[in-house]
């Protein structure tokens, strides 16, 4: 065989090996799903979690428990404004302020919603802190935010009680504060007029902002009484 077949054929092995499924029969950790898990998502997750689970995973935080809906977020939201009104001299919530406001002043420049292809999990979560910069959102408005998902998991009688489900359900609340890319075009024969484009509210994306949202309010929440 001359050198060129034989490293063709390696590198035809190589692919091959590549291409095989994880043969490692997991099932999924949801229990009672009982279904095989797979070894990774497409956004990078490692997972021990079937497809659905998975997706799940990815879109919530939690592999079952879905998204706390705006209206079960919205009392806690209320009584979380209230509490900041009542203690905007503390300490803890001066702190929490001036981290948010590093990460606004470290987010570097606005990046157009439709020009997130392509960035890494890290570069789109400074992009969404650049965002709330550009909308000048109220850093309260964002520990208000992360405050009421505090609360509502507090409040839940069923949580899930894992860092993760918290960080990515505030992740969730802050992409909510400063809405995607609009764009408006004098009405043209044929062609498009409008453009709204939303940054996808999944994946690592989110794991990234949660740990950012965490940090700003950890102390707070440490020291906080209700
Ligand atoms: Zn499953």
């Amino acid at each position: 065989m001359t050198d060129w077949i034989k490293r063709r054929e390696r590198k035809n092995e190589v692919a091959a090996r590549a291409a095989e499924p994880s043969l490692r029969f997991h099932t999924c950790r949801v229990v009672g799903c009982g279904k095989r898990s797979r070894a990774a998502t497409q956004d990078g997750l490692d997972t021990f979690f079937c497809r659905s689970h998975a997706d799940h995973h990815s879109r919530h935080g939690s592999p079952y428990k879905r998204s706390y809906t705006a209206k079960e977020i919205a009392p806690h939201r209320k009584r979380a404004r209230a509490w900041l009104e009542a203690n905007q001299d503390d300490m803890w919530v001066t702190n929490a302020v001036q981290r948010v406001q590093t990460l606004y002043a470290n987010a570097g420049p606005h990046v157009e919603a439709f020009r997130l292809n392509g960035l890494s999990p890290q570069e789109r979560s400074k992009a969404a802190w650049a965002r709330l910069r550009k909308a000048n959102i109220d850093p309260r408005q964002v520990i208000a935010a992360c405050i009421a998902v505090e609360l509502t998991v507090q409040a839940d009688p069923q949580p899930d009680s894992k860092s993760e489900f918290r960080r990515v359900q505030m992740a969730k609340q802050m992409h909510k504060l400063a809405s995607g890319t609009h764009k408006q075009w004098p009405s043209t024969a044929g062609g498009p007029k409008e453009l709204h484009v939303y940054p996808r509210s999944r994946g690592q994306v989110l794991r990234h902002l949660g740990v950012d949202l965490e940090k700003c309010i950890e102390l707070l929440i440490s020291h906080a009484t209700w």
